[in-house]
């Protein structure tokens, strides 16, 4: 197998498709694009042990310290443009990569706020040195306010606490992680923070963050300001494909590669995986863009198989799976609840030390297991995982 692969973006996805082609026996040449200067490196601790001090830039390596998996790296060069019909990736120093074939690994950037702020002190957390710049931030005694209480912002949370600093959680639905999770697991969640010490103030916007040079508080839209020496923005990420536009690839609505279910986009011979791509999801019954470590995994295999022409896994075979790791706890779920779903705890309880339990959503026609959700209760999990079957689920919102 010859040819040429250029892949853009060499993080978890991108490196991860380098890995499938060889181990599919491609001999051909390999390029991996990457913006970042660093080494490929693994983006979970960066909210955790990275940020707690319990790990080190070298325990975040992707790649094994003895594998080579024989790439031309172009690291620390960021693509700027591809070159309908000629599968050329333009490069920010001027030159070009041509290639038989393209994958976009391109993933996300934290998405920002256009809030009046000061310059320092504000911050955001997708890349190794934005957590370089916020673990240096966060002194204990110190007052974090974190900005949307997603997962990101939960974990953040969870590790300043264990560093001493005191912390705030503003989150503007009713409840942090409620979207994902469903109420009753986002209350379990809500109540470990509180025992925790966090402060949760929800329903609540952000008009600006105070402070000349360096935060002094956070404004809400309702009148109150929330003391703060550092802030963390954790409002989501955004699909980094701006560079694909004029290429003929299609996005879909929210700036990601739609691709079907070969992660294969509408441009011949160029695929999408990871964050940045959405995928015609047979799990999830359409398209749907999952940022999750296991996805971006599991879509690098799809598309090298059908780069190859190989027989291989579709996207969604599997049901999405995410974990998160909060004061010592793990949080697992697999596949995706739906508003009004029913819980069912069949392991442990909501109050007690650890849970599993299953999501059902009721149709005309019968109740479908749609998710599976635990708390530290690896085992009964990875019983429920196996048998969330792959099938489509039913009517999910856009
Ligand atoms: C702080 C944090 C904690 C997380 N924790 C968990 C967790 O506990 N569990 C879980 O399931 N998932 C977690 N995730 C999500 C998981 O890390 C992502 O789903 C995964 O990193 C996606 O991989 P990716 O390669 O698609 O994208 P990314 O990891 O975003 O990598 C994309 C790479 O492309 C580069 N790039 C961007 N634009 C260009 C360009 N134009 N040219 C060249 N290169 C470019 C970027 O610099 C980056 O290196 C976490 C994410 C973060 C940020």
């Amino acid at each position: 197998m010859t040819g040429s692969v250029a892949v853009v973006g060499a993080s978890l996805a991108g490196v991860s498709t380098a890995r499938a082609l060889r181990g599919h026996g491609f001999d051909g040449e390999i390029t991996l694009i990457g913006a970042e200067e660093h080494q490929p490196y693994d983006r979970p601790p960066l909210s955790k042990a990275l940020l707690a001090g319990q790990a080190g830039t070298a325990d975040l390596a992707l790649l094994g310290t003895d594998e080579d998996l024989g790439v031309r790296w172009l690291l620390g060069r960021r693509a700027t443009g591809l070159l309908p019909g000629e599968r050329r990736v333009l490069l920010d120093d001027g030159a070009s990569v041509t290639a038989d074939a393209v994958v976009v690994a391109t993933g996300a950037r934290a998405r920002r706020l256009p809030l009046p702020a000061p310059d320092r002190g504000v911050h955001v957390l997708r890349t190794m040195d934005d957590a370089r710049r916020l673990a240096a931030d966060l002194r204990p005694g110190a007052r974090l306010v974190v900005i949307g209480g997603g997962f990101i912002g939960c974990e953040v949370a969870a590790t300043s606490r264990g560093l001493g600093l005191e912390v705030t959680v503003v989150e503007a639905g009713p409840m942090p992680l409620a979207p994902a999770l469903g109420p009753e697991v986002a209350g379990v969640l809500l109540r470990l923070h509180r025992a925790h010490g966090v402060r949760v103030e929800c329903g609540a916007g952000v008009i600006a963050v105070r402070g000349s040079v360096r935060p002094s508080a956070v404004v809400l839209d309702d009148g109150r300001e929330i003391p703060a020496d550092v802030v963390l923005l954790a409002v989501g990420a955004v699909p980094e494909t701006d560079w694909l536009h004029g290429s003929g690839v299609t996005l879909a609505a929210d700036g990601s590669v739609a691709c079907d279910s070969s992660c294969r986009t509408s441009v011949p011979s160029v695929f999408a995986v990871g964050d940045a791509a959405s995928a015609d999801h047979r799990f999830l019954g359409g398209q749907a863009r999952v940022e999750h470590w296991s996805n971006a995994l599991e879509q690098a295999g799809v598309a090298a198989a059908a780069l190859l022409g190989l027989p291989g896994a579709t996207a969604g075979d599997a049901p999405p799976y995410f974990w998160s790791d909060q004061y010592g706890h793990r949080l697992q779920l697999a596949g995706r609840p739906l508003p009004g779903d029913r819980l069912t705890f069949v392991e442990g309880e909501p109050t007690g030390a650890g849970f599993a339990g299953v999501y059902e959503h009721t149709t005309p026609t019968g109740a479908v297991t749609t998710a599976v959700v635990a708390l530290d209760r690896p085992r009964p999990f990875a019983r429920l995982r196996r048998g969330l079957t792959p099938r489509p689920a039913p009517s999910r919102p856009a």
